[in-house]
C-alpha cells in the first residue's frame, strides 16, 4: 500500500495539468502508425542494467519524412554524447507551456535548410512543419524508428500518448502468467504466511505491430475478507525527473524465476520474439484464504485479468 502513495497518487494531479498543457499536436509521421516500445517498456541499458524506455518509438523505414508534432523552439544536436554516431541526432521543439519534445533517429543530412534557420534565429517551427527523415538504423543492427521523448516542465519523462492524437488499438493485453515467488527465486503452489513477490508475465500489442509493447496500467488487488489494492503502476509519467533507469528494478524482474517443474523463465527483450516482461510487485500473505486479481490494461483501455487463490498455512514451519 506505501507503493501506491508513492506513485500513483501524484499522478492522477500530474495527469490533470497536461492535459490543460496541451497545445495542438499531430502525429510526427503519416499513414499508418506501428508503435515499436512504449515509455515504460523495459529496455537493457549495457548488460545488467534494466530501465524504461521513456519515450515512444514508431516503426518506419529509412527515409519516412518526420513532422513536427508541436509548434515551439527548435534546435539539434547529438543526444547522449557517449553514443556520438549519426543514429544519435535529435530534433528537438520547447513548446511555450515549457514541455520538451525530442525526436530522436533523424537523419541530419535531410534536415531543410528552413528548419536549421529557425533554430539559428530562435523563431518557432509550427506543427506540421517537415523536419527531416527517418536514419537507416540498420547500420546500427536496429529496425528504423522515429523515437519520440516528451519531458514535462519539471522535467519528468511523460507519455507522449497522452498529447498525441488517438492512435487506434483494439487489442487487450494478454497475462501469460501469475507467479508466486519466494526469495529464492521459486514459484510456490503452497504458501505459508509471511512475503512473498507476486511475478505477473504480460504484454501487450498495438496492430499492425508484431512486437509486443509493455502495458499502460498495472493493478494488483487482494482480498481475504475486504478487497485491499495492494499495488498500482499507472505509466503516465517515469518516477524521477531526468532518469529513466531508477525504479525500474523495483518494477521489473530481470532475474530468472524457477517454475515448479523446473523449467526457468525470464525475461526476454531481444533479439528473439515475442519479448517477455515480468513485473514484481511484493505482497505479505495472511493466514487464510487470499484471492489475488490482477488487471492489466493497454493506453485505449482495453483490459484482460487474472487470478489466483491460495490457502495459506499459520506458520513457515507447518506448510510447504
Ligand atoms: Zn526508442
Amino acid at each position: 500500500m506505501k507503493l501506491v502513495a508513492q506513485w500513483l497518487a501524484p499522478l492522477v494531479g500530474v495527469f490533470i495539468s497536461h492535459s490543460a498543457a496541451l497545445a495542438e499536436t499531430v502525429l510526427p509521421l503519416r499513414g499508418e502508425i506501428t508503435v515499436m516500445n512504449t515509455l515504460s517498456t523495459p529496455q537493457f541499458y549495457g548488460p545488467s542494467t534494466i530501465g524504461f524506455h521513456h519515450g515512444l518509438d514508431l516503426l518506419a523505414d529509412a527515409g519516412t519524412a518526420i513532422y513536427a508534432p508541436v509548434s515551439g523552439k527548435v534546435a539539434m544536436q547529438n543526444y547522449y554524447p557517449r553514443a556520438n554516431t549519426p543514429y544519435t541526432y535529435e530534433v528537438s521543439i520547447q513548446t511555450e507551456t515549457g514541455y520538451r519534445w525530442e525526436l530522436h533517429h533523424i537523419d541530419e543530412t535531410t534536415i531543410p535548410d528552413s528548419v536549421r534557420q529557425l533554430a539559428q534565429t530562435g523563431e518557432d517551427v509550427e506543427a506540421g512543419t517537415f523536419l527531416g527523415e527517418v536514419f537507416d538504423a540498420t547500420v546500427v543492427n536496429t529496425l528504423p524508428h522515429l523515437h519520440l521523448n516528451v519531458l514535462d516542465p519539471e522535467g519528468y519523462y511523460v507519455n507522449p500518448r497522452q498529447f498525441l492524437p488517438e492512435i487506434d488499438d483494439e487489442i487487450a493485453p494478454t497475462i501469460r502468467g501469475l507467479y508466486l515467488v519466494n526469495d529464492q527465486g521459486n514459484v510456490v503452489e503452497n504458501p505459508s504466511s509471511g512475503d512473498y513477490e507476486l511475478v505477473v508475465d504480460v504484454v501487450d500489442a498495438i496492430p499492425p505491430s508484431t512486437i509486443d509493447q509493455s502495458i499502460y496500467r498495472l493493478e494488483v488487488t487482494s482480498q481475504s475478507g475486504e478487497e485491499t489494492t495492494l499495488w498500482q503502476r499507472l505509466f503516465d509519467q517515469l518516477p524521477i525527473p531526468g532518469d529513466f533507469i531508477s525504479e525500474a528494478t523495483a518494477i521489473y524482474r530481470s532475474e530468472p524465476i524457477t517454475l515448479t517443474d523446473g523449467s526457468i523463465l525470464a525475461h526476454q527483450f531481444e533479439p528473439e520474439l515475442p519479448r517477455r516482461f515480468l513485473y514484481r510487485v511484493p505482497i505479505e500473505l495472511q493466514v487464510g484464504t487470499t484471492l489475488i486479481q490482477v488487471t492489466a490494461a493497454d493506453f485505449s483501455g482495453n483490459q484482460n485479468q487474472s487470478t489466483l487463490t491460495f490457502e495459506t498455512s499459520p506458520c513457515s514451519s507447518c506448510g510447504d
